[in-house]
């Protein structure tokens, strides 16, 4: 069986008027249905560029410059906006890094349910609420907040609020870029936890984004790690906790203190990524 998505040396520019800042450069990357791949790298390594790229949201300045994108044997790069209209929440949705840009302020929590929904299916309004009613539910809000407005909500609800929207349809895909970011980190964990228990009830897959390796070694099955650009390593998870191959994975890895096994000095990693717009010759990092 072929991959879910099937992502082909992948080129994203952001086009300026007197360069071009190539933003992701030449990654090839895969998901199986029902994986979880965690995407990783410092914030500037074209973690969102790529996110943006696969379910075609990038504007200009940025382009896609070369390469393939197959969701299920479907060329994404080739889809024209009703085939993406489509296709965006129903196959693939997004949970963006800010709820509060993702969620429209001025009307209720329920019409947007209802509008999304009522954008892809034939169904009445009162079914499209009773199933926001119950995706609410799912991730631990109660429906009567239907009829909150976003700012009525704590940024932690607000980005729940976004997860059972991008649940909304099904899709096989989520693809959720700093879901948890702006949180503080006992909410980071429950949110964390909870999408993680979604995941296994409803094995979609994920691409789940964060600067924050640890967070992806027990929740990811495979981790991918980008630098400036590139995707420098993909593995298991087990296998790049216990042999991170490439060195900036092994900065990232000696960057946060394990749990258990003596006390050790932690270590930084000096520099900071090169220009993407003239990136040195040979290895980045
Ligand atoms: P990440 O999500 O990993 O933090 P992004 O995908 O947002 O990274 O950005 C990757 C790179 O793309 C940035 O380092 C920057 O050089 C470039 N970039 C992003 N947005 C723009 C823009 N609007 N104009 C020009 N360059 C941009
Ligand atoms: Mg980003």
């Amino acid at each position: 069986m072929p991959p879910l998505l099937e992502i082909q040396n992948l080129v994203v520019d952001y086009v300026l008027e007197d360069r071009r800042v190539r933003a992701v450069d030449n990654v090839s990357l895969s998901i199986e249905a029902g994986e979880v791949l965690g995407l990783c790298g410092e914030s500037g390594c074209g973690k969102s560029t790529a996110a943006h790229a696969i379910l075609r949201i990038l504007r200009p300045p940025a382009e896609i410059t070369s390469g393939s994108i197959l969701f299920k044997g479907l060329d994404l790069v080739s889809l024209d906006q009703e085939q993406l209209r489509q296709f965006r929440w129903r196959d693939v949705s997004l949970v963006f890094q800010s709820a509060m840009n993702a969620l429209n302020p001025v009307i209720d929590i329920a019409e947007q349910f209802i509008d999304m929904i009522q954008a892809h299916e034939r169904v009445s309004a009162r079914a499209a609420r009773a199933r926001a009613a119950d995706l609410l539910k799912k991730v631990g809000i109660d429906a009567s907040r239907l009829n909150s407005f976003p700012h009525e909500l704590s940024g932690g609800m607000r980005q729940r609020v976004v997860i059972a929207m991008a649940m909304a349809l099904s899709p096989e895909l989520i693809i959720m870029d700093e879901p948890t970011t702006a949180l503080d980190v006992v909410v980071q964990r429950q949110i964390l936890q909870e999408i993680a228990d979604l995941q296994n009830e409803q094995k979609f897959a994920v691409l789940y984004i964060t600067h924050d390796l640890s967070m992806l070694i027990e929740f990811a099955h495979r981790i991918g790690v980008m630098y400036a650009g590139e995707l420098v390593e993909v593995a298991k998870s087990g296998a790049l906790f216990r042999e991170p191959r490439h060195p900036y994975t092994v900065g990232l890895m000696s960057s946060f203190p394990p749990l258990s096994g003596p006390r050790k000095i932690m270590m930084g990693i000096p520099g900071s990524p090169p220009n993407l717009s003239n990136p040195p010759p040979g290895c980045r990092f």
